[in-house]
């Protein structure tokens, strides 16, 4: 006899929005945690000195407050304590001769940033701003459903009927592109590539690597339609809300809980044990894990079959390093400018970048990295003292399998020269660091192997419909029962909470 409707074993914004979407369908649904706290790669702490609120990881909520569990569940979170603070210049380039381009969630205001910086791609920045209107409809529905499914092929046909054959196909090669491809493809000037570019190296896309395009084409573009959000006091808001919901609809959450392993009888999978010992049977298993590790969590009988050990072939993407400054003041940018956007990236141009990803990728330390520096105090001042800061450091693209204990600080401390050369006088604002290496990613959370941030590279030989696997897609597993969610399945990493989501949709909850 099963206590639970649903275990979900991980309390990640995909475990957590699956329980709370189940729950609110009158299921008997419980999450346990490893760690003491849920949130996963969403975690806000004071790692510096009291009183500076850090994101330890994610910040941007953009993609969670446009996602499916906002949409179901926004009055629940809202009455939970959710809310969010808005940017309305989300983020900006900043370049070795003292310019910076920025994107401003107002078109006409972009367009005078483009107009000064590099006027030969004004007519194309507009002609892609046009383009993202046309193409939205048509890419959203393809993000927002499962893959493979008669859904989706639905909204592809329906897609081909109304934009035409040329056009759709047009689509299909944008979801191809490398991000190279496609900022040379329309724009002449480098700032506007790396301004676009960049938001390739926030996933595994270096300018070279095909797929990039989509996302830094919906990021760029779409930075002038809706800006970006923050969690107010910090990107755990979300976590608390979602805590609030579960508990209030009759689910239990259990932190300080490590699953050690999936029970399975006949090729199905009936509960799980904690690392105390104790068993807990369920209907249906969610697992908010990379699916790389769930082999490890079955029986021997089970982790054997090919269709299982297949999932074994999914590979980790490049990896990070965070670095949390309490700072007695913003860096003052060379780029004036560049002194009021959330986010600035530091390439500093595409061949940087490809350069970057290219050493990454060999194994070694890159000499130029990719820097996203998010000043969230700009938008949220309740995140420090009064007149202070804190910074969020993130260094997109390192290797896997580096000595971390014996780099990291050193490492660290060539990110901050780098920061430095763009806005002199930063190290002496600087009143506490923490450094958290691409080791450290991972011993906060299993699911980040090597540091990989996005749970799983998002090449196209592992996204769309074959992630992870052929064999797992559908968020589905070769073990009757036991479901998968999280970065590493369809739609992949982020705090949108998409596969969440869709889990709790096949299971009868949207
Ligand atoms: C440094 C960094 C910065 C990022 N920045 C952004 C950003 O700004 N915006 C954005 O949209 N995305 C960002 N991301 C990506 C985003 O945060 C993640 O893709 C997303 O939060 C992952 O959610 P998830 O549901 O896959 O679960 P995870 O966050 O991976 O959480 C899974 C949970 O499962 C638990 N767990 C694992 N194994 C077990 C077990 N055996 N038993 C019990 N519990 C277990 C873990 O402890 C963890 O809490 C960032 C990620 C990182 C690491």
């Amino acid at each position: 006899m099963s206590n639970f409707d649903a275990v979900i074993i991980g309390g990640g914004v995909n475990g957590m929005g699956a329980a709370a979407l189940l729950a609110k369908r009158g299921r008997r649904v419980l999450l346990l945690e490893a760690n003491e706290k849920c949130g996963g790669a969403i975690r806000t702490e004071e790692v510096t000195l009291p009183g500076f609120r850090h994101d330890l990881f994610a910040t941007n909520l953009s993609l969670f407050a446009g996602g499916p569990i906002m949409a179901s569940l926004k009055d629940d979170l809202i009455k939970y304590g959710l809310e969010f603070v808005p940017s309305t210049k989300p983020f900006c380039s900043v370049f070795p001769d003292g310019k910076a381009l920025g994107v401003i969630q107002d078109f006409s205001a972009t367009e005078a940033n483009i107009a000064r910086i590099a006027p030969e791609d004004l007519e194309a920045w507009r002609a892609l701003s046009a383009e993202l209107g046309v193409l939205a409809p048509h890419i959203l529905p393809i993000l927002g459903n499962e893959l493979p499914s008669l859904k989706a092929a639905k909204a592809l046909f329906k897609s081909w009927r109304a934009l035409g054959t040329s056009e759709f196909l047009s689509m299909i090669r944008l979801l191809l592109q490398s991000t190279r491809a496609f900022t040379s493809e329309h724009f002449k000037a480098r700032e506007t590539r790396a301004l676009a570019a960049s938001w390739g190296m926030h996933l595994d896309y270096g300018p070279d690597i095909a797929g990039g395009a989509l996302f830094a084409f919906l990021e760029s573009i779409g930075g002038q339609m809706f800006g970006m959000v923050l969690g107010k006091g910090g990107a755990d808001v979300i976590t608390k809300a979602l805590t609030g919901v579960i508990k209030e609809y009759g689910g239990e959450i259990r932190t300080s809980s490590r699953v050690t392993s999936i029970i399975s009888e006949n090729g199905k999978a009936t509960g799980v044990t904690l690392a105390d010992g104790q068993v807990i049977n369920a209907k249906e298993i969610i697992a908010n894990i990379n699916p790389s590790l769930i082999p490890t969590l079955l029986g021997e009988k089970e982790r054997s079959r090919a269709e299982v050990l297949e999932v074994t072939k999914f590979q980790p993407g490049l990896t990070t390093m965070m670095i949390h400054l309490a700072m007695d003041k913003l860096p003052q940018w060379s780029a004036k400018e560049a002194r009021e956007y959330n986010y600035v990236h530091i390439g500093p141009y595409l061949d940087d970048m490809a350069l970057t990803y290219a050493e990454a990728a060999a194994g070694k330390l890159p000499t130029s990295p990719t820097l996203v520096v998010g000043q969230p105090t700009l938008t949220d001042p309740s995140r420090a003292p009064e007149g202070k800061h804190v910074l969020w450091v993130q260094v997109r693209v390192l290797p896997q399998g580096i000595d971390w204990a014996s780099e990291g600080e050193r490492y660290a401390d060539r990110i901050i020269e780098i920061i430095e050369s763009y806005a002199p006088g930063t190290k002496a604002s600087i009143l506490a660091r923490k450094v958290m290496t691409p080791a450290d990613l991972e011993s906060y959370n299993a699911n980040l192997i090597g540091g990989d941030s996005l749970g799983g590279s998002h090449h196209i030989s592992q996204f769309f419909f074959l992630r992870p696997t052929p064999a797992w897609s559908r968020h589905r597993t070769p073990v009757k029962n036991l479901w998968i969610c999280g970065s590493g399945t369809w739609p992949g990493g982020g705090v949108g909470g998409g596969s969440g989501a869709l889990v709790a949709s096949a299971l009868g909850a949207k």
